[in-house]
């Protein structure tokens, strides 16, 4: 857990969040302020800065981060959905805790601005 890491906080419960899905490497919850009729964050419980902070030894916990989050998809009725991932602040990264958003329930346009 890093000290001052809003996520970390709520995998350890002491910020409430709106839990969809647990085990022992991955947490899933609902986005405070969603973009579409249903979005969802998926995040790995060790704390990783971010997508840059992936290393070989990761590999097994974001490929089950990329399978669990479309089994919670499927299971909150997404068949269609977009996995955002952003690195850095100049991509939209606000929260320095590697998370992927799962976004859908409305058509999505490409490119993002
Ligand atoms: P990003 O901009 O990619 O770093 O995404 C961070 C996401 O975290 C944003 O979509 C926020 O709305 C979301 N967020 C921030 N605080 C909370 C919270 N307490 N509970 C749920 N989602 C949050």
């Amino acid at each position: 857990m890093a000290k001052d890491c809003l996520f970390c906080k709520i995998i350890a419960g002491e910020i409430p969040s709106d839990k969809l899905y647990e085990d022992d490497d991955v947490f899933a919850f609902r986005d405070i302020a969603p973009q579409a009729p249903m979005h969802i964050l998926i995040i790995p419980k060790q704390h990783l800065h971010g997508p840059e902070a992936v290393m070989e030894e990761h590999e097994r916990v974001i490929g089950k981060l990329m399978r669990k989050a479309d089994y919670i998809a499927k299971k909150e009725g997404l068949s269609h959905y977009r996995l955002v991932c952003n690195n850095g602040a100049d991509a939209g990264q606000t929260v320095f805790h590697l998370h992927m958003h799962i976004i859908g329930g409305r058509p999505l346009s490409w490119p993002p601005g």
